[in-house]
């Protein structure tokens, strides 16, 4: 079969790899029919993530076709339509319990980070049974790709953890994919207002369609005069979805007393925390890797169109393209990319 395989830091290849097969009766062995490409795996690629290495297959990301099932799986069968979450969960240790899926004993963010991952023909998913979701007849599947990361770490990294209630002022520092989908889902909690914050034009006209209220671009304008003349003392929730000291103090800036600031953005250095001004503000700042907890009952509001993750796809793909899509997601100002599928022919 074809694969993604990263070759140490700035190489990859689009090349033969050996098909996976089962390992662990408790594995699925699932042929990729559309995957994505991921912030995270650009990351990798710049050889970030150490734990990454030479001759791993990227991606954690996808829908899928299973082919074959261990013996001791029980909800899944050859043949069944599959959404694949980018957490892999046992369901059974102290973490599972918890719903903490993110960090369980015998999984987490596994996939193309420890693993091999899903921009390949075929994956081997390990605890199939808690790791897979059954796909409704019918549903669009390119959206539900949006699902396997994406919507659920915006849901809940940055709305749940940020506590968005009817009413809040939100502002959203940065609108990639991330950020889009933290945009998407707070609307399910009734906002007063969602201010979206970039540096891209095109990508704040996008998030205007997408119900964002107000934009504004730093490299313009002073995020924090704006906010601090339009709002009594600043926003309710700030929620940090890029993952440079930047954005987080721009967060830092704006939020009002009792308010929250949501890291969703992955860091690479230390941020420039102002406990000075914050502590007697009684702010609550969260960070965290997805849990995948909600991904359930995303998936509920994607089949009633609720909300229409679709709309952050802007190009399409066939895997023999895959490194084509690489060059578009890697040049996202260039080429106006939000998200890209690559499917399976
Ligand atoms: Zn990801
Ligand atoms: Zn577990």
């Amino acid at each position: 079969m074809k694969a993604l395989v990263y070759m140490g830091p700035g190489k990859k290849e689009w090349k033969d790899a050996p098909k996976p097969i089962l390992v662990d009766p408790t594995d699925a062995i699932v042929k990729v029919l559309k995957t994505t490409i991921c912030g995270t795996d650009l990351h990798i690629l710049k050889g970030d993530v150490p734990a990454v290495t030479a001759g791993r297959i990227l991606g954690h990301e996808g829908v899928g076709i299973v082919e074959e099932v261990g013996s001791a799986v029980n909800n899944f069968k050859k043949g069944d339509h599959v959404l694949i979450s980018c957490i892999t969960s046992c369901g059974k240790c102290e973490y599972c319990k918890k719903q903490m899926y993110a960090h369980c004993e015998d999984g987490g963010w596994i996939l193309g980070h420890l693993i091999d991952g899903t921009q390949a023909e075929v994956v081997r998913i390990p605890h199939a049974d808690n790791s897979l979701y059954p796909i409704p007849p019918k549903a669009n599947e390119e959206a539900l790709v949006m699902l396997s990361d994406i919507l659920p770490t915006g849901h809940e990294i940055g709305v749940l953890n940020g506590a968005v209630k009817p009413g809040d002022i939100v502002a959203i520092v940065g609108a990639g994919p991330v950020g889009m989908s933290v945009l998407l889902t707070a609307q399910f909690y009734s906002p007063a207002q969602i201010i979206m914050i970039d540096t891209d034009e095109s990508r704040l006209e996008l998030a205007k369609k997408f119900g964002a209220t107000q934009t504004i671009n730093p490299a313009k304008n002073d995020v924090l005069k704006i906010i601090t003349e339009q709002t009594k003392d600043g926003v309710d929730v700030a929620i940090e979805a890029v993952g440079i000291p930047e954005t987080f103090n721009i967060c830092q800036d704006i939020i009002r007393p009792g308010g929250h600031i949501a890291n969703v953005g992955v860091h690479g250095k230390s941020v420039d925390l102002q406990l000075q001004k914050l502590w007697i503000k009684n702010i609550t700042i969260t960070t965290g890797l997805v849990n995948t907890n909600t991904t359930s009952m995303l998936l509920k509001t994607v089949e009633s169109k609720k909300i229409q993750p679709e709309q952050l796809i802007t190009h399409r793909f066939t895997f023999d393209q895959m490194l084509e899509a690489y060059e578009v997601f890697s040049n996202a100002a260039r080429e106006k990319t939000m998200k890209v599928i690559i499917s399976n022919g």
